[in-house]
């Protein structure tokens, strides 16, 4: 399957998106509303696993968008019940890259003590060793998703009901993991010890709800209620929700790219609304790299916010230079050779107008191959520009993210293997700033900046420093950050 569109072919992807409700009448149709909103997460795939006392478990599980697959009455008819789950994906593990049906979440697995269905948000650094161990021990996986792990692990414990399998699963799994289960009558959410990867509480009516992001809870009407905690695991029912803390106490390292690119901009995180964090990004990118200049222009969508900041601390005007063309869907042409050789230009046009002899600031989220960042750079010049100055809200990224993020390998990084300048040369571009490190966890909220003894966040993809040893990836040869890097 070809990515998405050219466009997002030099972005870092978050791999999947959850979401549970109980509680509510049709809870197809709240899931289908809570995926929808959380598609920014994942478009090759998703699924829905509903319960109905009449009819049991029922589940569907597509290929493709779910305004495609899951809006029909006839589909939602397939999915009666008034407890739900569902997944958006885009793989990571597992199949990737090309997503199998049978990789598609929620998993499902029958147990003596009734059925449970499983989705999963991030990834299991230990899965590999753990797939090998449960096949000798007679495990039978149907897909290659690591997340298959924990109803095998759950498949395996002695616990009394579910949530107890669930907990004793949970304790041999390393990694990154935000989970949205259920049973016939429970919901069950679980993030890692570490928080790595968000989920949210909900209540709309008298039912509950559980999301990766808030702007999941919004478009059903559900209240928002609190972020789960790291470690904290909570089973919720129609009369209310019991939280328990089954790990050993960690300290939280939330994903810090969260707050620059993944979320949805009108999401809330940490308390506070991802775009006025992403304001505050623009802000300080502003006041550690000041340069003269005419305008300050987004690249669309993911840098508007930052730009916004920039513009309000520099005081240089911000206009739209680039537009982007937002029906650009994949389902527009098939991208053979010579379309998908227009890259960028399908998606996204410059105002020439507005662009023609001036000195543009371009804001951007990230780095990652840099490909993308030298067609803009081509277009704004052939559009008249005087200069172009690159401002990164993000510090480079150096390192691939093995919790749940599709990065290139370590070589295909463009900070990997350049200096700033070198990066700055191979864009072609009159200047090239980031944001550092300090500037980033002080946009975020940490007035000092970040602790290097205790860093509040995980920012292993800039650092190198990985707060869960990926102990898959080491096997396989990946050579972490050695002392004197
Ligand atoms: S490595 Fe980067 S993208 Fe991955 S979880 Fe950590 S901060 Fe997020």
């Amino acid at each position: 399957m070809p990515p998405a569109d050219p466009f997002d072919d030099d972005k870092l992807r978050e791999e999947c998106g959850v979401f549970g409700v109980v509680g509510v009448t049709d809870a197809s149709n709240f899931v289908a509303l809570g995926l929808h909103a959380l598609q920014h997460r994942g478009q090759e795939a998703g699924g829905i696993v509903t319960h109905d006392v009449e009819t049991g478990f029922s589940q569907q599980r597509r290929m493709g968008l779910v305004r495609d697959n899951f809006t029909s009455a006839a589909m939602m008819e397939r999915l009666p019940g008034t407890i739900g789950i569902g997944h958006v994906r885009y793989s990571t593990a597992g199949s990737k890259g090309q997503t199998a049906m049978r990789d598609v979440q929620p998993f499902f697995g029958e147990f003596s003590m009734g059925g449970a269905a499983i989705a999963h948000n991030g990834n299991i650094t230990n899965a590999l060793s753990l797939r090998r161990e449960l096949i000798e021990r007679g495990s039978i996986f149907q897909s290659s998703s690591d997340s298959e792990c924990i109803i095998h692990l759950m498949a395996r414990s002695m616990g009394r009901n579910i949530p107890d399998r669930m907990e004793e699963a949970l304790r041999k799994v390393e990694g990154a993991f935000s989970i949205v289960a259920m049973t016939r009558t429970k919901l069950i959410g679980c993030r890692d010890p570490l928080g790595v990867r968000p989920l949210v509480l909900g209540k709309i009516g008298d039912g509950w709800a559980l999301a990766s992001e808030t702007c999941a809870l919004d478009i059903i009407g559900a209240e928002f209620v609190r972020e789960i905690e790291p470690g904290e695991m909570v089973v919720v029912t129609e009369k209310g929700v019991a939280s328990h803390f089954p790990f050993r106490p960690n300290r939280a390292r939330f994903c810090i790219f969260e707050h620059v690119y993944f979320s949805r901009p009108d999401s809330i995180l940490g308390g506070r609304s991802v775009y006025e964090t992403r304001e505050n990004i623009g802000r300080e990118l502003a006041k550690e790299n000041p340069v003269d200049a005419d305008l300050v222009c987004p690249v669309p969508d993911s840098g508007t916010p930052a730009a916004i900041g920039y513009s309000l601390e520099s005081g240089i005007p911000y206009a739209m230079g680039i537009i982007r063309n937002q029906y650009m869907g994949r389902t527009f042409i098939e991208p053979t050779e010579s379309i998908r050789n227009m890259g960028v230009r399908l998606k996204l046009n410059v105002n020439r107008a507005l662009i023609k002899g001036k000195r543009v600031i371009l804001v951007d989220d990230s780095v990652v191959r840099g490909t993308t960042s030298r067609k803009i750079k081509e277009m704004i010049l052939d559009a008249g520009a005087a200069e172009v100055h690159f401002r990164i809200a993000s510090p480079p990224t150096q390192w691939p993210c093995f919790y749940g993020v599709d990065t290139p390998q370590r070589d295909k990084l463009l900070a990997a293997t350049m200096t700033e300048d070198e990066m700055r040369d191979h864009l072609g571009v009159d200047s090239l700033k980031f944001i550092s490190l300090n500037g980033l966890y002080r946009a975020v909220g940490e007035a000092k900046g970040r602790d290097p003894n205790a860093p509040a966040y995980c920012d292993a993809c800039f650092s190198g420093e990985y707060p869960v040893a990926p102990s898959d990836m080491i096997e396989q040869g990946f050579q972490a950050k050695t002392a004197a890097e």
